[in-house]
């Protein structure tokens, strides 16, 4: 197959099968985030030296006994940028100082969200793998990649600690596709469509 374009005489031209949100993006924004109710940290640095960082989000001065739990993951696969920028829209959601809902979303839940899951990958322009060539949605039991994926093992002994902890009520694994706007939202129950969605709690089972 061959596809002709026209670039006319513009000086820079870059072309891409998303719109990007590269590595940068993503550290750019945590390092902007300084809103009284969240909670950064640097969760863990890949063996290239990049940082996957966990973003927790509540009101902490209601007592956590009382409050749900949702833990969100998103870019394990690099080039589903779009979930990036839905998972930006949630974050800007929930940190809104003068929303009435916003306070609601924070007085009820404990939100954990993992902006960037393959970082890696994403800085190194991969599509659906990490750094060594693995797809971190198959690591997660262990039944492809039998010594695990480091990224996959990172996040799961933090959803293990905190479901031992709070217990997870629900656990989102945001995915992207060319043939959908915006993000697509993979849950831990299987939906009518028959779709098997409950691999990745696996290991980590919701108690709550
Ligand atoms: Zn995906």
């Amino acid at each position: 197959m061959e596809i002709k374009y026209n670039f006319g005489t513009c000086d820079n031209l870059s072309l891409s099968r998303y719109f990007p949100y590269t590595y940068t993006d993503t550290t750019n924004y945590y390092n902007s985030l300084s809103a009284d109710y969240i909670t950064k940290e640097i969760m863990w640095t890949s063996p290239q030296s990049k940082n996957m960082y966990l973003i927790k989000i509540t009101n902490e001065s209601i007592s956590s006994d009382n409050k749900k739990v949702i833990f969100i993951v998103t870019r394990q696969h690099p080039s589903e940028s779009s979930t990036s920028f839905v998972t930006k829209g949630i974050i800007d959601k929930l940190i809104n100082a003068t929303d009435e809902e916003s306070e609601k979303f924070r007085k009820r839940y404990i939100w954990y969200i993992i902006p960037m899951a393959n970082p890696d990958g994403i800085y190194y322009g991969e599509s659906q793998f990490n750094y060594l060539g693995q797809d971190l949605n198959d690591c997660w039991d262990n039944s492809i990649y039998t010594s695990g994926c480091s990224e996959t093992t990172a996040m799961k002994t933090k959803i293990l600690d905190i479901n031992s902890l709070y217990g997870i009520d629900l656990f989102i694994d945001s995915h992207g596709s060319n043939l959908v706007v915006g993000g697509i939202l993979r849950v831990n129950e299987s939906i009518s469509s028959g779709v098997s969605d409950t691999y990745f709690l696996r290991s980590a089972r919701a108690t709550k």
